[in-house]
């Protein structure tokens, strides 16, 4: 199975894939998750990639491209994966969909994790994670035993520098503006499924495994 995740920062796509590598036994590929790794270890693409990121905005198309073939032409990817935060506009859709049709093996499903904008904000700014282990908590549904500290692996939780109010405006906005678009580009594709992503994580797995087995 080669997905796309698609769904506004906050959707919960990030916690949906980690669900599926589970089941379906692929890697999730985030490139948010790989930024970020570039900006901590302070490479020469992280140090680029940092100013934009700290604004909200998106990373040139240039650089997450790159880091995306590189990453599907690795061993792990031959029985397929999930993209996370990619593609984020119409412009990253076009070259995926050119560089997978080369390749002879097109996407199978872009899923559209579907949540109303209100509830995004207080998800993005409740947000913690551990340090530790990555484990994800939010402050006002989902809150750690003992605040600031992981349940599970006692390290220490933080907010992401892009979680912070001005910088999850800017996000939405930026989602709205060049990534909402790609529900209607897959929808033309054919291969758009959608799930709306409130209630339990267990449930909302539920409906996403029932869309993309039906
Ligand atoms: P995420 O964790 O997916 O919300 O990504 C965090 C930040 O990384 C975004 O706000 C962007 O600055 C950058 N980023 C992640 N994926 C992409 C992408 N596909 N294109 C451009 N920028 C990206």
């Amino acid at each position: 199975m080669r997905l796309v995740l698609l769904g506004a920062p906050g959707a919960g796509k990030g916690t949906q894939a980690k669900k599926l590598i589970d089941k379906y036994g692929i890697p999730q590929i985030s490139t948010g998750d790989i930024l970020r790794k570039a900006v901590a270890d302070g490479t020469p693409l992280g140090k680029e990639a940092k100013s934009y990121m700290d604004k909200g905005e998106l990373v040139p198309d240039s650089v997450v491209i790159g880091l995306v073939k590189e990453r599907i032409a690795q061993d792990d990817c031959k029985k397929g994966y999930i993209l996370d935060g990619f593609p984020r506009n119409t412009a990253q859709a076009e070259t995926l969909d050119k560089v997978l049709n080369d390749l002879g093996m097109p996407l199978t499903a872009a899923l559209s994790v579907d949540v109303p904008k209100d509830d995004l904000m207080k998800r993005l700014t409740g947000r913690r994670t551990c340090k530790g282990c990555q484990q994800m908590y939010n402050i006002y549904f989902s809150p750690s035993k003992k605040e600031g500290v992981c349940d599970k692996c006692s390290g220490e939780l933080f907010q992401r520098d892009d979680d912070k109010e001005e910088t999850i405006k800017r996000r939405l906005d930026v989602y709205e503006a060049s990534t909402a678009p790609l529900i209607d580009y897959y929808n033309k594709k054919g291969i758009l499924k959608s799930v709306q992503g409130v209630g339990s994580i267990d449930d909302i797995f539920k409906k996403v495994c029932a869309v993309l087995e039906a």
